[in-house]
């Protein structure tokens, strides 16, 4: 039976998604690429055709509209779907794949364009439908979340009788030159940055709760192994949600994302003025969204990558008992924006995010990551996957640490 796989989203990490299909056209077979901006889709299949030799097709869709979706879904015979829209288009993609009998996949979970929340709520309320329709639906499929579940999973499965606590590292060391960008989506990463830090631990009477923070509150520096000390902010981050599930005898979860002073300075200034306001303003006469009308100003993520140098660093400390020993093990990836984007034209957020949507997505076509319903990444072998992380470009190392707290600088 020959496959055919429809990818929704001609972003940056749409971009690596295509050229990370093609690449692995044996599994993907048929590919088309469709998104709200056809030209888009138009140019990324043409470097696809330039560096890999596959010819990819391409659609004009927008994606808030269920029938429109199912008629895409129809002429494109797709086995599966790889979202790699905006978060608002879960559901109605989702939605879209129930009504085919079309497997689905994302990288973020679902948030509501007017309302700065995210969460999985909705999705997972999705389970029953996706389990009648015989589908499965894989949630998080990025690198954080995704490839960070995945670790988790790892340290779970290989090093740990119980994991008692962890801390998500994430630190983009890339420089674009420009004084102020952001490396995806401005609307989507400054809602995510200004929002309310939070974090989860068992409280004495061994109940989960979430402790809620200003924005920015907790600072920490860490040593990130290949890059070096950098400041670290505590921030809510949507793995955290499945994870304190999934992850059983957890008692702490955190996670850590760096950011600069002048990246720190702008956002506040701009906060200050109202630049990131999500309601919408009258303009000469015009309601204009202020942080819709800032992305517009802003550079385009997608043009980023020619430009950016420098290196990340994701991974997690988890820390808990092994045969009765205390231990800690951090597992992390190192990906450089200039290795990148020689390779799929893409800086390294979008690679790191495009590699893994294309790996959970190569694992349920081959059905070894297979189960009907909605699923998030640690409730899956995670050896599959860690064998096409080295595969496919993201290598990743395993150290063990003599605490929790070994990478801490301050
Ligand atoms: P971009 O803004 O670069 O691209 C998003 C694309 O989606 C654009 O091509 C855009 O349209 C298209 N799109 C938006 N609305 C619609 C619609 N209604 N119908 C059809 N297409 C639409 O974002 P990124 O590529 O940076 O991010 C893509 C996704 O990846 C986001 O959901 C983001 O949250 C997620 N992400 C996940 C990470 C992880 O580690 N898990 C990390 C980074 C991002 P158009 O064609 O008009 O340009």
């Amino acid at each position: 039976m020959s496959i055919h796989t429809l990818i929704i989203g001609a972003g940056g990490v749409g971009n690596v998604v295509a050229f990370k299909c093609a690449m692995n056209a044996e599994t993907f077979g048929a590919i088309t690429l469709a998104s709200r901006t056809l030209s888009k889709c138009d140019a990324i299949a043409a470097n696809v055709r330039a560096n890999t030799g596959v010819e990819i097709a391409t659609a004009k869709i927008d994606a808030d509209d269920t029938e429109a979706l199912i008629g895409l879904i129809r002429q494109t015979q797709a086995d599966i779907v790889i979202n790699v829209a905006l978060p608002y288009q879960d559901l109605t993609i989702m939605d879209a794949c129930i009504a085919t009998g079309v497997d689905y996949l994302d990288t973020a979970n679902y948030e509501h364009p007017d309302e700065a929340k995210f969460e999985y709520h909705e999705q997972w309320a999705r389970d029953e439908a996706f389990r009648e329709a015989g589908i499965m639906g894989l949630l998080g499929s990025g690198f954080d979340p995704g490839v960070t579940n995945v670790f988790i999973a790892y340290a779970q499965k290989h090093y740990f009788d119980t994991i008692e606590t962890i801390d998500i590292l994430d630190c983009n060391a890339g420089d674009h030159g420009y004084p102020f960008a952001t490396n995806f989506n401005p609307e989507i990463n400054l809602r995510e940055v200004s929002a309310k830090g939070r974090y989860w631990q068992r409280n004495n009477n061994g109940d989960g709760e979430w402790i809620e923070t200003e924005p920015m509150a907790i600072k920490q520096v860490w040593d990130y192994p290949e890059i070096g000390p950098r400041d670290s902010y505590l921030l809510y981050h949507e793995e955290m949600e499945s994870l304190v599930k999934n992850i059983p005898g957890l008692q702490r979860i955190r996670f850590f994302m760096t950011f600069g002073e002048s990246y720190l300075m702008h956002m506040k200034a701009l906060e200050n003025v109202g630049m990131l306001g999500i309601e919408p303003v009258e303009h000469h006469g015009q309601q204009i969204i202020p942080i819709e009308f800032l992305k517009t100003l802003l550079p385009d993520p997608a043009s980023l990558g020619s430009r950016t140098q420098g290196k990340t660093n994701i991974g997690i400390v988890a820390h808990g008992l092994k045969d009765g020993q205390k231990r800690t093990i951090y597992i992390y990836q190192v990906s450089d924006h200039e290795q990148c984007y020689t390779e799929v034209m893409s800086q390294a957020v979008s690679y790191t995010t495009g590699v893994p949507a294309m790996i959970g997505a190569k694992l349920m076509l081959e059905k070894k990551w297979y189960e009907t319903g909605v699923h998030n990444m640690e409730e899956f072998d995670p050896d599959p996957f860690m064998e096409e992380l080295n595969r496919q470009g993201l290598p990743w190392e395993v150290m063990e640490l003599e605490s929790p707290e070994a990478l801490r600088v301050e």
